[in-house]
């Protein structure tokens, strides 16, 4: 049992507010993916794995937790956290040494962002990295794994101010949407990035698509923008791509990338904290897209 204190939003609470066609949450549902609490019988500050696998089927027994058919997202597919108390099995938890709403900040764009550059792409030493929305909760944690993991990094983001939080994050370079494909074209002497990651969706697609390298990765874990794109499948047979898409990540990844939190090699990129009672405020926050970084709600105690 996890005496609930502090839980980060995403995007997904915003979704599962609204609903998505053709996609039914289960009603009643507990929102809030990543929690950070107290385990009620040690005292011991923990966070919790926001999504999880049923244990007992092939993809489960892999390790590869996000592709199990009863893969379960907290605050989406079963209760998530905006509540007093949350049961849970102990496998789910994650030891928390950082400062509690960091910590609520971070576990779900962080599984996300690992698993897109180090599950899916296989992230080199040396390789190039497109990051396109280097500002949004999965890019700014996207700009450490991929730096973590020694590669060179540049971020599309929209106004000043963000590129500069990007460049602070440790992106080599952060440019406007505008200018990517000609920035690409010089940075890498016309050769391509090898890795783009992508979850602006429509709007960004085929400017991601042209900026890689032959042999190059696209990933992608979402579409903002929305979800129609094309491509030239000359394109992508000659430059022989790879299109790659990403959900969530495995329990292992969790762990890992907990790890490099937890060693401080990547930082929380927190918002604000606001007391839960102020969650539609959180929400307009988040809907308005003017913030740079999480906004966390904490219990008001
Ligand atoms: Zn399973």
């Amino acid at each position: 049992m996890v005496q609930v204190t502090h839980v980060g939003l995403n995007h997904l609470d915003i979704w599962v507010r609204r609903g998505v066609d053709s996609h039914p949450f289960p009603l009643p549902l507990i929102p809030g993916s990543d929690v950070v609490g107290l385990r009620t019988d040690t005292g011991e500050p923990v966070a919790l794995h926001p999504g999880y696998g049923c244990e007992r089927c092939d993809q489960c027994s892999r390790g590869q937790h996000s592709l199990c058919r009863h893969y379960a997202i907290r605050g989406e597919t079963v209760p998530g956290g905006m509540c007093e108390r949350i049961a849970v099995p102990e496998s789910h938890l994650l030891s928390c040494s950082i400062d509690p709403a960091e910590a609520a900040a971070t576990p779900l764009s962080l599984l996300t962002a690992w698993h897109m550059l180090v599950g899916r792409a296989q992230v080199q030493s040396g390789q190039t990295v497109l990051i396109q929305a280097g500002a949004s909760g999965v890019g700014s944690l996207a700009i450490q794994v991929a730096k973590l993991h020694g590669a060179e990094v540049a971020v599309s983001a929209s106004t000043p101010e963000k590129r500069q939080r990007c460049l602070a994050l440790g992106a080599d370079h952060a440019w406007a949407y505008e200018d990517v494909r000609d920035k690409v074209r010089a940075w890498t002497g016309k050769r391509g990035v090898d890795i783009a990651i992508d979850h602006v969706g429509t709007d960004t697609w085929d400017t991601s698509v042209r900026a890689l390298t032959k042999g190059g990765s696209l990933v992608t874990c979402g579409a903002t923008t929305g979800h129609a794109a094309q491509i030239d499948l000359r394109v992508l047979f000659f430059k022989q791509l790879s299109l790659l898409g990403s959900t969530m990540g495995t329990m292992d990844e969790m762990r890992d990338a907990w790890d490099a939190v937890s060693r401080g090699s990547i930082r929380p990129v927190l918002d604000r904290v606001l007391p839960m009672s102020k969650l539609a405020e959180a929400h307009r926050l988040l809907e308005d897209r003017t913030i740079v970084g999480k906004v966390v709600v904490e219990q008001d105690l």
